[in-house]
């Protein structure tokens, strides 16, 4: 398909707001006496990702001190992301799970209490997954698909609990290690490393991840990669089959 045609079944590529503005700042930035125009610059989910899909995902939120910036950051340079969250978390701050589906995220569950579930009995196990489960279809109207164990600590009987949930298990390909102290440039430097179809591991609840944002976009824009949503079938990034809400 060549770069710019419109996706089929569209007349004209559906510009939104911040994506387009994001996008005119950014080649503004690149381009030297660039002049905006609705073919200049590049806006994911445009014809723009024929290199393909990456996940971005944010564990252990929602966090009252930073997913509102969180959101703002991924907004602001239009890309849509997986958020694990954790059911206690999400049980104090419904507002903001809501927030998170309104800025066109993508919930996912990330136990109630982010307890070391292989150290669990099966029955505790389901109840972790189960108890975030409800609340988070309770606050977002959807059953999340996707689940992530807390440390990637998992085995056949939490695949199988989470798989009797109708969950799908991601781990990831890519760990930032944005949670040990590092610095924005050194999370950039991490994330950029990720490949057509794989995930990112970040969290909600360090200022270095989300100042790390605009550069992780702008190097995946730089290969022709988007941010794409996770299947749940093959637990690789793909086109999102929607495109997410419009601009206020
Ligand atoms: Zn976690």
């Amino acid at each position: 398909m060549p770069r710019h045609a419109p996706a089929p079944g569209k007349s004209a590529p559906a510009f939104r707001g911040p994506v387009r503005a994001a996008a005119a700042a950014l080649a503004a930035g690149l381009l030297v006496a660039a002049t905006p125009s609705a073919h200049a610059a590049p806006s994911p989910g445009d014809g723009e990702c024929e290199a393909g899909y990456v996940g971005l995902t944010f564990d252990d939120g929602p966090t009252p001190e930073y997913t509102v910036p969180l959101l703002s950051a991924l907004r602001d340079n239009g890309v849509r992301a997986t958020l694990f969250n954790i059911g206690e978390k999400a049980e104090k701050n419904e507002p903001l799970v809501a927030a998170e589906k309104e800025a066109g995220m993508w919930i996912a569950n990330h136990s109630w209490s982010h307890p070391q579930l292989t150290k669990l009995p099966e029955d505790e196990i389901r109840t972790e997954l189960e108890r975030t489960q409800d609340l988070l279809k309770k606050i977002t109207g959807t059953a999340p698909a996707l689940f992530r164990p807390p440390y990637g600590n998992t085995d056949a009987t939490v695949k199988s609990v989470a798989a009797g949930l109708g969950l799908a298990e991601i781990i990831w390909d890519v760990d930032t290690r944005d949670w040990s102290g590092k610095s924005a440039e050194e999370i950039v430097e991490e994330a950029v490393t990720v490949q057509s179809g794989e995930v990112i591991l970040m969290h909600d609840g360090y200022p270095a991840t989300i100042e790390a944002i605009p550069a992780i976009v702008e190097n995946l824009r730089s290969r022709d990669l988007c941010a794409g949503t996770i299947s749940p079938i093959t637990g690789k990034a793909v086109k999102p089959a929607d495109d997410g809400p419009s601009a206020p």
